[in-house]
């Protein structure tokens, strides 16, 4: 491709709107411009990777027996309101103005529509079905570029199985699949436990890049690998005790003591004796959480345990139901609650808490003999430095972006849609669905996230949009024209595709930073003072090292390099 003649409006200015790198230099490498909040169009350049990125993903996707599909983008309301996701997406669903329609931001519903009248018996399963597909979601404040659009291309898959070892192969096949495309991709990544949020399911992993953009929080070990996003992330903390005999509880004056710091230092006393009181509404059962000293209630694991309509209560709601404000409130004298504990506190004794009277609290409180507690649940946030659940070593806690994301839905999708096949018995069962996603301009933004540096981007091999990034330094000058014009046709002929900066109205110093730039892995400058040398110079991007080499062993340099 000639710059001379093709679109690749590059920008020296890093644009003011743009606060992380892969937006910033996706604009300024002229790959994107944006068209509104979250919507971006894709120049030649940037498409060019988007294309690279699919048959990327389409390779590895037909490996495991996927079957491509294009579902449409505008969906009956009906459908989304048959399986009650019209109500869990909200207002992250765009609704189409006076028509029951929705731009969708996912396709369980419409696979599970075809499935349900073309799936009848056991013999038509498994089947994996994918499409790489436009995707529309109303991101509350996208401000991430194009890891963030509320419109983006998703590859998106789904599989239907009889049995539940089946939804199993096919899961592992799709975690199989992923890591090969984003090793591909030239990705660092790892993979993490993850929660279902508003699909639904059971099992559930994410593939994850490390980066400060990442509005994802995940606990990771470096000793053992372990990794696990926060909303799920467990540590090997130790608990509060059972310890020495249970005293009478006693009221205690602790005047306008707070908050947990404040009674730690009112009584003197270690962070494991106190346990704090949290009150959230179930359907109408007001529950109350107990979880030891600060340890930070996790909502997402709460959710997990009281299901995702819980709400935490309001001051005055707390007031008129404890009797209380929020530093005051304990597990004794409460009626009508449910009470639920941290597992940090199991079975312990002596500890201190709200006596749901203001300015008091209440010590000596045995949870095996005072509280009726009806279950003790992992629910606390992992901290950075607790030691790792699986070998004890320090975690790190480290913002990170989702890439990809697997899921075993189960059937709750084909029971919401009647999506029935009938078994060997000829009975009549529900389908068992997995469903598997992977941004495609996340891909891209991600890599240069993890592969840039203050010149640009530095691509990788794989990813590259080109492999070469050929510079004609000087095109007053016959002689070196003809060798770059020459070398143009060598590595096209070749099959080495060459981005060819022939541009004649610019300066040298700008094309050199244009390449830095673009981030072509190498870069052949044909230069004055080299070519009246018979040499060539070529430049790594990567590690700027710079070979000179004779003209005619240049295509095969490139070659060798390529196959390495
Ligand atoms: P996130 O937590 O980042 O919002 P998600 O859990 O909503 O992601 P999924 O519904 O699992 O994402 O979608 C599958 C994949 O689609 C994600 O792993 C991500 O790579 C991509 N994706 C999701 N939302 C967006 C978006 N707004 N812009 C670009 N890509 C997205
Ligand atoms: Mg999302």
């Amino acid at each position: 491709m000639r710059l001379s003649k093709n679109f690749l409006p590059t920008l020296k200015e890093v644009p003011s709107d743009a606060l992380i790198p892969s937006h910033q230099l996706m604009l300024r490498a002229g790959m994107i411009r944006p068209l509104g909040a979250g919507v971006y169009s894709f120049l030649p350049l940037g498409y060019r990777l988007v294309k690279k990125v699919m048959e990327i993903i389409r390779d590895e996707m037909d490996a495991i027996g996927g079957q491509e599909f294009h579902l449409p983008a505008l969906n009956p309301l009906e459908l989304w309101e048959e399986t009650g996701r019209a109500k869990a997406f909200g207002d992250t669903m765009f609704h189409v103005k006076n028509r029951p329609l929705v731009l969708a931001p996912t396709h369980e519903e419409v696979i599970c529509f075809i499935a349900k009248n073309h799936i009848k018996s056991y013999r038509d399963l498994p089947q994996i079905w994918y499409q790489i597909q436009t995707k529309f979601r109303n991101e509350p404040r996208p401000r991430s570029g194009v890891i963030r659009g509320r419109q983006f291309l998703m590859k998106d898959s789904y599989s239907l199985d009889a049995t539940w070892d089946g939804l199993d192969t096919s899961y592992d096949l799709h975690a199989e699949a992923y890591k090969k495309i984003f090793t591909r991709a030239g990705l660092k990544f790892f993979i993490v436990g993850a929660s279902s949020g508003a699909m639904g399911g059971s099992a559930s992993q994410e593939f994850m890049i490390e980066s400060e953009a990442g509005e994802d929080t995940c606990a990771v070990c470096d000793q053992c690998g372990y990794a696990a996003n926060l909303e799920v992330a467990a540590s090997h903390v130790t608990n509060a005790l059972r310890e020495g005999e249970s005293k009478p509880i006693e009221e205690i004056h602790t005047p306008n003591v707070k908050t947990i710091d404040e009674l730690k230092t009112f009584l003197h006393i270690e962070e494991r004796f106190l346990a704090k009181s949290l009150v959230y509404m179930k359907e109408k059962t007001p529950v109350l959480i107990l979880m030891m000293g600060n340890d930070q209630l996790n909502e997402s694991k709460l959710l997990g345990i009281l299901g995702n309509e819980a709400r935490p209560l309001q001051p005055d709601e707390l007031k008129a139901l404890t009797g209380a404000d929020g530093g005051s409130i304990g597990p004794i004298g409460l009626n009508g609650f449910t009470i639920i504990a941290d597992k940090r506190l199991e079975g312990a004794n002596n500890l201190i808490s709200g006596a749901n009277k203001n300015d008091y609290h209440l010590k000596n409180i045995d949870l095996q003999r005072d509280v009726n507690i009806q279950g003790y649940h992992d629910m606390r946030t992992v901290q950075p430095g607790e030691p790792c659940p699986t070998c004890n070593q320090p975690l790190r806690v480290v913002n990170a972006i989702e890439l990809g994301h697997i899921f075993k839905l189960g059937t709750k999708y084909a029971d919401a849609l009647h999506a029935y096949y009938l078994d060997e018995n000829g009975k009549e069962r529900p389908i068992i669905m997995g469903s598997y996603g992977i941004g495609v301009e996340r891909i891209i933004a991600c890599h240069i996230e993890q592969s840039h540096d203050k010149n640009g981007i530095v691509w990788s091999k794989s990813l590259s949009p080109f492999h070469v990034h050929l510079v004609l330094v000087n095109s007053n000058n016959e002689k070196i024209v003809s060798v770059a014009e020459s070398l143009y046709e060598k590595f096209q002929e070749s099959l080495i595709d060459v981005l060819y900066d022939d541009r004649s109205d610019v300066s040298p110093g700008f094309k050199f930073k244009d390449a830095d730039l673009l981030g072509m892995p190498l870069q052949v400058i044909v230069g004055e003072k080299n070519v009246s040398n018979g040499k060539i110079e070529i430049k790594d991007r990567a590690t700027g090292k710079r070979d000179i080499l004779e003209i005619g062993k240049v295509v095969n340099y490139v070659e060798k390099w390529l196959e390495s």
